[in-house]
């Protein structure tokens, strides 16, 4: 089998290392004997956004969101094309943000967003900035996941009709909100770095999985040693107090 990967903006939309989703990505898809191709593409490269399995657009701040938001925008027929397709979707912070109404930054402009998801995002004061370590509980199929993670986002984001979670540690969408993240059937949407995949191998497993299942039908992945990728998850609940 083979899982086809674009990686969006690489060069501008990578905050906190949110390259590490890449790298866990193909590793663990690589374990299980899948050919993992990983393609970048930043403002005006050319490529077919329907021709991937997963998508895949890191965080940025005000700056960086500005100068992709208007390439983004070109690009959605290619964008929507692929969720038919059934790609796969990753999403974090600022390229969350960029995928519902518009995002209102911190200056007051107005960012505008892809409009695939009704949720809209608008800027808080400093005080109410959502920065620190955040716990996340998600339903991940049947299974219930605890999922660790980063978060540092001045946006607030509203009419989310799906979130990924509840917040058991941390902010989320909107200051002190209790839930975090977009997710349906085929995106997961969240404000959390981390990076998010190294340390939550089973959300990174999702992701593998509803990317192969674009072109293959693929039920399970078999399952890996995960000792450090746990040891990595259980220390952050520890230093939380979550059981
Ligand atoms: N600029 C956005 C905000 O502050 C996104 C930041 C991020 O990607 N961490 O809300």
């Amino acid at each position: 089998m083979e899982l086809k990967i674009l990686w969006m903006y690489h060069d501008l939309m990578d905050l906190y290392g949110d390259k590490g989703n890449i790298e866990t990505l193909r590793y663990r898809a690589s374990k299980r004997g899948i050919n993992v191709v990983v393609d970048t593409c930043t403002l005006q490269e050319e490529r077919n956004i329907e021709d991937y399995d997963i998508f895949f657009l890191g965080g940025g701040a005000d700056k960086e969101q500005t100068l992709i938001y208007k390439d983004l925008l070109a690009r959605k027929e290619s964008i929507l094309k692929a969720k038919e397709s059934g790609t796969a979707f990753l999403l974090i912070c600022g390229g969350y943000q960029l995928f519902g109404q518009y995002y209102l930054d911190q200056d007051g402009k107005k960012i505008d967003g892809l409009s695939i998801y009704d949720y809209y995002t608008e800027s808080s004061d400093r005080d109410h900035r959502c920065i620190g370590n955040i716990i996340v509980e998600a339903k991940i199929g049947e299974k219930q996941v605890t999922v660790v993670g980063f978060e540092n986002h001045g946006g607030q984001t509203k009419a989310v009709s799906n979130p990924f979670g509840k917040v058991i540690v941390g902010h989320g969408n909107t200051y002190k909100g209790g839930y975090e993240g977009y997710m349906d059937a085929k995106t997961i949407a969240t404000y959390m770095h981390g990076p998010l995949l190294p340390k939550n191998p089973a959300i990174a497993d999702e992701v593998i999985l509803r990317g192969l299942n674009r072109r293959y039908v693929v039920e399970h992945l078999e399952a890996l040693q995960d000792t450090l990728e746990n040891a990595a998850h259980d220390a952050m609940l520890k230093r939380l107090n979550v059981k």
